[in-house]
Formats: structure tokens, C-alpha cells, sequence
């Protein structure tokens, strides 16, 4: 990388919980977006008993220049997943659980029903559990959306990712105001919380964050992520800036003076960093 790796960067881990979460993931055969985007968060979410669940396969359809998730052709999505999930989350013991998938553009209704499934699984196995899903675009299809929310997620969350200007270099399939748009449909759809994230680092100016802060308070977002781009590999966009941690504590200020009631700043926040708390738990 042309830019060296400050020290702020580095985790440690926790070997014990984490081998335990690893195995019950393996036995279950579910993946996690934790080990598929190598997140550098996964000692310490793992050795804290919690994961981010990665439905629908572990290849994806887009091939975003950011993410490690490898891309290809996917399976055929697997009915007996979601009753899978729910055990999982029954057996780590988690107050909330979030669920993302890899986007599928192949499937007639982008894996909507997969998502509906899943919270009404973990509903019936884990009814005191709240449910976070972070969802792909479904390609604009606002029906696969609907189904979506009309199995009322605790929380939505899809995420803007980076600011419009560079939208073609990190993610060429997708669309910000489409984005934009389906946030919109969640906050109008009545879901309690509507989340989304920014990475920064990828050669975004302050205006252009803060201009993407008022789009999504706009749309009706009120809880928000900002985190540190960090480059999977040396095939990935390269990182164009270590922002600082001060200046991560300026743009959460600047979160919270536009209207966001949840916001996590931090080099090593990601979408579903500290999720249970910003969803308003005291634990995982
Ligand atoms: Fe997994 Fe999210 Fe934690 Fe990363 S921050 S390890 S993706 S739960
Ligand atoms: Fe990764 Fe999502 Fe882009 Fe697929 S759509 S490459 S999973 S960020």
C-alpha cells in the first residue's frame, strides 16, 4: 500500500470464544460475513460469542473493488438456512442477531424471501431476539424490499458505502440514489431503526461526507457507521488515506448535528460493529 498501516489498527483476539464460535458456525455449516470480508473486527466479535450472519451463499454477483467477498456464480439458495440461522443464534445466546447476504442478482427476487425467512425462523425459535438485516439493493426491485420489511425487522440496514463521486471506482453495479431510495422505503415502511454505513479513506473530501450525512438523514436513516477502508488485498482498491481517529470523533460530530440518533465512528467500525448496542442493548 502506498500509505504505511498506523498502530491503531491492530487487534487482539481471544483464542478460546473464538475457535467456540468458529466451530458452531462450521457444524452449522452457515458462513459469516466476519470470515468472508476478513473483517479485522472478528477477534474481538468472535471472542465476544457474537458473528454477522452471510446468507446465500459466500460468492457474490457484483464484484465491488472494495470487498474480499469472493465473487462468482452462486448455488441455488438453501431452504433449510434459515431454520440453521436461528439455531445458531439460539445457541450463541445473542440478544440480537444481524443478517446480511452476499447480492444476488441472479434470483428473481434478489434473496428477499431468504432475508423473510430468516427473521421469522429466529422469531419463532428466539422471540426475544431483535433482528438486524443489512441488505444488498435488490437491483431497485421494490417488491423484494417490501417482502422484506413486511417481516419487520427490528432493524434495516443497507449501506451507502461512499460518497456519489466515487461510486463508479468502489461499487460500478450500484446506484447511490437507489440506495438512497430503498433506505427511503424502510423509513417510510415504519421499521424502528433504519441504519447505513460510510467508508472513508477511499479519496472522499469532508463536504462530500457530510453532504452524504444529509442525503441519508433526508431519506430518514437515523443510525449510521463510519469506518476505515481497509484494503483486502493487493487486487483491491488501494486505500487512499488513514483518516485519524480525531477526525473519525469530527465526523461523528458532525453525524450527530445532522440529526443521527445512533452513530459508531472509529477506524475499525464496520456495518455491524457493536450492532446489539447501537440497536440500544447493553450486551451482545
Ligand atoms: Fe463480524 Fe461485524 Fe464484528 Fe466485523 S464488525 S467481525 S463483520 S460482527
Ligand atoms: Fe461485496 Fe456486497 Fe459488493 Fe458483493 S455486493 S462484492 S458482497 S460489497
Amino acid at each position: 500500500e502506498a500509505v504505511s498501516r498506523p498502530p491503531w489498527l491492530t487487534q487482539h483476539i481471544d483464542t478460546g470464544a473464538f475457535a467456540r464460535v468458529e466451530r458452531l458456525l462450521a457444524g452449522l455449516k452457515l458462513h459469516t460475513v466476519c470470515q468472508s470480508a476478513s473483517c479485522p473486527n472478528i477477534g474481538e466479535c468472535f471472542g465476544q460469542g457474537t458473528a454477522t450472519f452471510l446468507i446465500l451463499g459466500s460468492v457474490c454477483t457484483r464484484r465491488c473493488a472494495f470487498c474480499a467477498v469472493p465473487k462468482g456464480a452462486p448455488a441455488a439458495p438453501d431452504t433449510a438456512e434459515p431454520e440453521r440461522i436461528a439455531k445458531a443464534v439460539q445457541v450463541l445466546g445473542l440478544r440480537h442477531a444481524v443478517i446480511t447476504s452476499v447480492t444476488r442478482d441472479d434470483l428473481a427476487d434478489g434473496g428477499a424471501s431468504q432475508f423473510a425467512a430468516c427473521i421469522e425462523r429466529i422469531r419463532a425459535v428466539c422471540p426475544s431476539v431483535t433482528v438486524e438485516v443489512l441488505t444488498p439493493d435488490f437491483a431497485g426491485n421494490w417488491r423484494a424490499a417490501a417482502q422484506v420489511l413486511a417481516a419487520c425487522p427490528d432493524v434495516f440496514n443497507h449501506n451507502i458505502e461512499t460518497v456519489p463521486r466515487l461510486y463508479d471506482k468502489v461499487r460500478p453495479s450500484a446506484d447511490y440514489r437507489r440506495s438512497l431510495a430503498l433506505l427511503r422505503q424502510a423509513a417510510a415502511g415504519g421499521v424502528g431503526l433504519v441504519k447505513s454505513g460510510v467508508m472513508v479513506g477511499l479519496g472522499e473530501t469532508e463536504t462530500e461526507v457530510l453532504a452524504v450525512f444529509a442525503d441519508l438523514a433526508a431519506a430518514g436513516v437515523t443510525a449510521v457507521t463510519i469506518g476505515q477502508y481497509l484494503r483486502p488485498s493487493a487486487a483491491h482498491l488501494p486505500v487512499a488515506e488513514y483518516i485519524h481517529p480525531d477526525k473519525f470523533a469530527w465526523y461523528e460530530q458532525q453525524a450527530r448535528r445532522a440529526g443521527f440518533t445512533a452513530v459508531a465512528a472509529g477506524p475499525l467500525v464496520r456495518s455491524s460493529y457493536h450492532a446489539a448496542a447501537m440497536a440500544g442493548h447493553e450486551g451482545k
